[in-house]
């Protein structure tokens, strides 16, 4: 199955492919002052697919705090926060807010509360690799720095 979605203005894009039903989905609720500030139900899984496009690029806003080993992935224009992606070389995995997504409210199960903050940089980085979905980014090229 594929779910599309869109930041509000659709500048910014994602697609999720997942052969999981949305209703057996687990979703988080990171516990991080950003995540809490947008109320923002994350989805992640390593089986998963995520492609991520800037159908127009100079809306495409990065922003990154804290162990700065992630970027959150915003709309410049209409401020939606789409995904937070972590990148190395050519390999980019990704976690979508997965209130996104057209089909939003398939994903009903109850956002899991998840505290990383005792996490240092390296395990940080690799329960990302190992959990988040692998990542294509479309259109990233051009964007300005975050
Ligand atoms: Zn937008």
């Amino acid at each position: 199955m594929i779910f599309q979605g869109q930041c509000h203005c659709g500048a910014i894009r994602v697609a999720l492919s997942s052969d999981r039903p949305p209703e057996e989905q687990v979703l988080g609720a990171c516990q991080c002052s950003f995540c809490r500030k947008h109320n923002a139900r994350a989805f992640s899984d390593p089986k998963a697919l995520v492609t991520l496009t800037a159908a127009e690029p100079q809306q495409l806003q990065r922003y990154t705090f804290g162990l700065r080993t992630s970027e959150q992935v915003l709309c410049r224009r209409c401020g939606v926060y789409v995904a937070m992606t972590l990148a190395e070389g050519e390999r980019v995995w990704s976690v979508i807010n997965v209130d996104a997504l057209e089909d939003r409210a398939r994903f009903s199960r109850a956002a899991e509360p998840r505290d990383y903050s005792a996490e240092d940089r390296e395990g940080r980085v690799a329960r990302r690799k190992a959990r988040w979905c692998p990542t294509t980014l479309v259109g990233w090229a051009v964007a300005a720095s975050p």
